[in-house]
């Protein structure tokens, strides 16, 4: 859709987003702030205020009134896969043999840049159809799909972290690059693309078995050479992969320690997954400042274990949320939590809905280092907002009717509702997804010539 940047924007709806991060397991928190019937405040693109709806902001803003709906700050997916919204819902395998019968050669086709740029395009809007605003992404080892990720995010203002992808073994040969050209092709995107706009370049490993100890000393030398990068890859995932990367590296102690001894890990690598961690690797990352991207719906998915999300809190390892699609089966970031809770369940723990919630926008902020940018309704933040409606169809609107307190609410909302609950997607101040717009086109569509 096209739309421009009021100067002056005020959004009134019930606000709700973190002031810090809330406790495990503990509903009452000093964290979460609610603002119920508010008006937040945009000039410029950024958050500079909110105030109650009984005080109207005067002429001088456009105002959009959302009230008696939810006003969120717009979501984080911090592990997520661009091409494989070709393939995502592939029956009956587990990561090995999923990755080779339907992940590779999904991928291969974005060796062609106009499917590459076709399919970032639409990868984008659908994460906008998911209030998603901003996220990091893999793309494949092509270079052209980075640079289509890259500019697709520019075009709609969307924050972006990706990077072209590093495979130079144990893949189809049509998808592995060597260690030279990699890394011109790295350096090439770092200097046009990383800093540019709301983009940030990600080195970005598929895994540890994807690529050569050559490889991995590459990817962290230019971690070194320019350390405002982002590292994303995949981390002890899946039993059989453990294995694998043993027997691939018998000098490392753990699968973490391949990446640690390539200088892979550090403040601003994220790594998908982490299952399969033991408490001196969960160390590390704290040590180190990195995050765990929890992929609950993947995990689920591909039957990969089921993830100690206490045991990290505890060992003081940041967790952030991600809809790994397509292992993960929607890039709704709802449906998401609702899967991370239902994993807790079954390791005998209790996900609150503040938890939850802050996982997939303060605190994936705080873990990206782009708190002062994203994630909450902070003054000076960027003015990326979703409008959701609090409930959807007979059932969440009767238990909608029901709650008998804020949390109660938040978390029925999180479990029954989807991307069907957003009624408006905002990137920095510019509403880029309406619901009602895009219903009233697809009516305009069905109507008899
Ligand atoms: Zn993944």
């Amino acid at each position: 859709m096209t739309s421009q940047l009021p100067r002056r924007l005020a959004l009134r709806g019930d606000l709700l987003d973190f002031t810090g991060m809330p406790e495990w397991a503990t509903i009452e928190t000093p964290a979460v702030r609610f603002r119920p019937d508010h008006w937040v405040l945009i000039e410029d693109g950024r958050i500079v205020g909110a105030q109650p709806a009984a005080q109207p902001p005067d002429e001088s803003w456009e105002r959009h009134d959302y009230r008696g709906r939810l006003v969120l700050p717009g979501f984080i997916d911090t592990h997520v896969h661009s091409p494989q919204i070709d393939m995502i819902a592939s029956y009956g395998t587990e990561l090995l043999d999923w990755l080779n019968t339907y992940t590779f050669p999904a991928e291969m086709c974005f060796a062609n840049p106009a499917v590459a740029h076709a399919g970032a395009a639409r990868f984008l809007d659908a994460l906008l159809e998911s209030g998603t605003t901003s996220a990091v992404v893999f793309p494949t080892v092509h270079k052209g799909s980075a640079e289509a990720l890259f500019a697709g995010a520019s075009a709609r203002g969307m924050r972006l972290v990706t990077g072209k992808v590093l495979m130079d073994r144990n893949a189809p040969p049509s998808l592995c690059d060597d260690v030279v050209k990699a890394e011109r092709d790295c350096v090439d995107l770092i200097e046009r693309w990383h800093g540019v706009g709301r983009n940030s370049y990600a080195v970005t490993v598929r895994f540890a078995p994807t690529s050569t100890p050559e490889q991995l000393q590459m990817a962290g030398q230019l971690c070194a050479a320019y350390p405002t990068t982002y590292m994303q890859t995949h981390v002890a995932e899946n039993r059989d992969e453990v294995k694998w990367v043993q027997s691939l590296f018998p000098e490392a102690r753990s699968y973490l320690d391949v990446y640690t001894r390539a200088g892979l890990l550090y403040s601003r690598s994220v790594l998908a997954h982490g299952i399969w961690l033991d408490d001196n690797d969960r160390a590390a990352i704290r040590d180190s400042g990195a995050q765990v991207a929890h992929s609950p719906s993947s995990n689920l998915f591909l039957g990969s274990g089921l993830f100690d999300w206490n045991g990290a809190v505890q060992a003081g390892a940041n967790v952030s949320m991600a809809s790994d699609v397509g292992a993960g089966t929607s890039l709704s970031m709802q449906r998401t939590l609702a899967d991370a809770y239902k994993i807790q369940a079954l390791n005998g723990q209790r996900l609150t809905a503040w938890k939850a919630l802050h996982s997939a926008t303060r605190g994936a902020a705080q873990a990206l280092g782009l708190e002062r940018e994203i994630g909450s309704f902070d003054i000076g933040c960027t003015a990326d907002v979703c409008v959701w409606d609090w409930a959807r169809g007979l059932v969440a609107e009767r238990r909608d009717q029901l709650v008998r307190d804020l949390h109660e609410r938040v978390f029925a909302w999180l479990t029954l509702s989807d991307e069907r609950n957003l009624v408006a997607a905002y990137v920095a101040g510019v509403k880029r997804h309406a619901a009602d717009a895009a219903t009233a086109a697809q009516q305009e569509v069905a109507l008899p010539a």
